[in-house]
């Protein structure tokens, strides 16, 4: 064991949370301790954001929060990431008190770059799901099965920092699911910037449905779903292996940015409203009990009132389970910050706020309707109060959807999977209780 302590600040996605938790790894690997209090930390990293503007600033104050830790016993700041893909010249230029910053292109060379800092060596080593060490918990953790994204959204950095669409080696997924289960893992949540790409450019198919069966057959898992699924891309053979799989929780989630066609040209989506709405009726035809959720651009260049208008019928009528809303922000080098027709902040937040006032409503009325249903419930925490525990089921995303509420019963354990029943709900939220 090397005597030295080392705190970790994990930015932005899930998929930069898994880059964290491999860096983690690698430092434990090599001796150092982990700590979680930045105060007793000698190497502080920081694995940064930089998709859009309010994760840039995110960085940039966490960066100097973490700086001033060097009058004490910091010595080593480093800073890892996006925000660095994006920015390092101005970075280093602009906060001296980093010792170090690595770009994400660079991450071959990460330990070799952090120990010739630290013990003015140079010691070859690489991130690997091998030595990840999780921290989502006991029970879910994330599975990434690709890096960077080819979409070519207008409006989006990712393909500029992460690069084109690299699928991971089938086996390799295989195995670390396979090193999860092995850690108890039940919920596993496959991510990537756009899943259903998965084995496009690596194997000339999409392989995800083929995937997903793979996992089904590893003993342990109990719950397995899948995020940011390009509606485009969602096959048949996909929603018959969710249909087909217990284990594959009935949930899609879609990430459509816009309804109006004219706008999803110009931010370069395949999609039109047409194919978004027919996949809908497709999706809750073939699985009566799927769990939709999506995400909208508002204010993007160009949006007129019409189209917004248009948005706001498409919210109210179609109904999503989840769904979250962003104001447009230019982001530097994409297309779309070229474009003309910019839209003021003022009314772009306008706008974002009121299709959330309209999805409140929405999400408020669904969930009143699950009153009296029965599901199977994930206990991840108990409440402040301890009087409240607190769950998910099938159709809650871990750190992104609402939760249930269940009166704590002194017996239920963290970590347990149990039956509740719902006896009221929230906007958000449900109220149950446990039956069995
Ligand atoms: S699909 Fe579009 S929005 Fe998503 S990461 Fe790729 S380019 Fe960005």
């Amino acid at each position: 064991m090397i005597n030295v302590k080392v705190g970790f600040i994990s930015l932005g996605c899930s998929k930069n949370l898994v880059v964290t938790e491999e860096m983690i790894g690698l430092f434990k690997k090599h001796g150092y301790k982990i700590v979680n209090d930045p105060e007793e930390a000698e190497i502080l990293l920081i694995n940064t954001c930089g998709f859009i503007e309010s994760a840039k600033n995110e960085g940039i104050q966490t960066i100097l929060e973490m700086a001033d830790y060097k009058e004490n016993n910091c010595k080593y700041l480093i800073v890892t990431g996006c925000l660095v893909e994006r920015y390092e010249e101005e970075l280093t230029k602009e906060i001296p008190e980093v010792d170090l910053f690595v770009s994400v292109s660079d991450y071959d060379r990460l330990w070799e770059k952090i120990d010739c800092l630290i013990n003015n060596r140079k010691e070859y080593d690489s991130l690997s799901f091998m030595d990840r060490v999780l921290t989502t918990g006991d029970t879910m953790a994330y599975l990434k099965i690709a890096e960077g994204c080819s979409n070519y959204c207008t409006y989006c950095a990712i393909p500029y920092i992460q690069g084109k669409y690299i699928s991971r080696e089938y086996d390799d997924i295989l195995e670390e699911a396979k090193m999860l289960a092995d850690k108890g893992i039940k919920e596993l949540v496959v991510i990537a910037q756009d899943t259903t790409k998965y084995g496009v450019d690596l194997y000339g198919k999409d392989r995800l449905p083929e995937l997903l069966n793979d996992l089904c057959k590893i003993d342990g898992f109990k719950w397995i779903r899948f995020l940011y699924s390009y509606p485009e891309t969602i096959t048949d053979e996909l929603i018959e292996v969710v249909k087909n799989n217990e284990k594959i929780c009935k949930y899609f989630d879609l990430p459509i940015q816009h309804i109006a066609d004219d706008v999803l040209k110009k931010m370069n989506r395949k999609s039109d409203g047409k194919s978004i709405r027919n996949l809908i009726n497709k999706l809750r035809k073939e699985i009566p009990d799927v769990i939709l959720r999506t995400t909208l651009i508002v204010g993007f260049p160009g949006e007129t009132e019409e189209n917004y208008k248009e948005l706001c019928e498409f919210v109210e009528e179609y109904k999503f389970d989840r769904l979250g809303a962003f104001a447009y922000s230019i982001e530097d080098g994409t297309p779309a910050a070229r474009f003309p027709n910019q839209l003021d902040k003022k009314t772009k937040e306008s706008r974002r706020k009121k299709i959330m006032a309209i999805q409140q409503k929405v999400s408020s009325d669904l969930l009143k309707n699950r009153i009296g249903n029965t599901y199977e419930c994930l206990i991840e925490n108990i409440n402040e109060d301890g009087d409240y525990l607190i769950g998910r089921t099938y159709m809650d995303v871990p750190s992104e959807d609402g939760v249930v509420y269940i009166p704590n019963d002194g017996v239920t354990l963290v970590n347990e999977f149990i039956n509740v029943k719902i006896v009221d709900s929230k906007e958000y939220d449900l109220i149950g209780e446990r039956i069995d």
